[in-house]
């Protein structure tokens, strides 16, 4: 579904990820885990296409969608056309088709009152619930999360965990980029620890977060 080979990224000389390979399946759910700088959003950055890499290949097959930490709805635009706008703009799929897709997903989300909304007068957990609608309105073969509940307090936290949890259980493949070691442990079939650029561990939640790597348990005990 996802295959990274051999990525590299320097920024001015820094060489930010130094040789990144790893590979996602169908239903796969991949967390990635890591100290601040290490390179996580770098690396989500590349394989959707917003950064370029300096070498390296990325494979996927399909669309994908792109959930960041601070929602990044528009702000001029209503909750609905917020989630309507690619489909019909950037997919040229049938407006009526859309707008009923966009309906239920907001239905999904519990929000269904918000449609006429815009992001200003939404609680941060409600406009991320939002911006997941969007990018679920995309149809995508594979979603990408950077951080997606770093911005919000635990009682939305967990709101979004929920949602998040609903999409694996739905095998809905994702990447997941979080600082919530709990959820990372119960909800992706692969972990990978990035420290300094590279990927220091990588295996089952059982297997990284059981690991003696002396950075791993370093980078555990400060989370606390
Ligand atoms: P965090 O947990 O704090 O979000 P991260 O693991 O996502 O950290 P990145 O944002 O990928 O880390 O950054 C990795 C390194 O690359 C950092 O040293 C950062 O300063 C540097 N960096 C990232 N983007 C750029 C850029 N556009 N220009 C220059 N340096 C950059
Ligand atoms: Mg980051």
């Amino acid at each position: 579904m996802l295959e990274i080979n051999n990525l590299k990224k320097s920024f001015d000389g820094l060489e930010v990820l130094k040789d990144i390979s790893l590979q996602v399946r169908q239903g796969e759910v991949l967390g990635i885990i890591g100290p601040s700088g290490s390179g996580k959003s770098t690396l989500l950055r590349c394989a959707t296409g917003l950064e370029t890499p300096d070498s390296g290949e990325i494979h996927y097959e399909g669309t994908f969608g792109l959930v960041f930490q601070n929602f990044n709805l528009f702000p001029h635009y209503s909750v609905i056309k917020n989630i309507t706008d690619a489909p019909i703009k950037v997919q040229k799929r049938d407006k009526e088709e859309v707008f009923a897709e966009a309906r239920a997903l907001l239905a999904k989300m519990g929000l269904s009152d918000k449609e006429k909304a815009y992001p200003y007068q939404l609680s941060g957990g409600q406009q991320q619930r939002i911006s997941i609608a969007r990018a679920l309105a995309m149809n995508p073969d594979i979603l990408f999360f950077d951080e997606p509940t770093s911005a919000l307090d635990p009682e939305l936290t967990g709101e979004i965990l929920k949602v998040i949890r609903d999409l694996a259980a739905e095998h809905m493949t994702m990447v997941i980029v979080t600082h919530e070691m709990n959820f990372a442990r119960n909800v992706a079939d692969q972990i990978i620890f990035m420290d300094k650029g590279v990927i220091a561990q990588q295996g089952t939640p059982e297997e990284v977060f059981g690991s003696s790597n002396e950075r791993m348990q370093e980078f555990l005990g400060k989370l606390g």
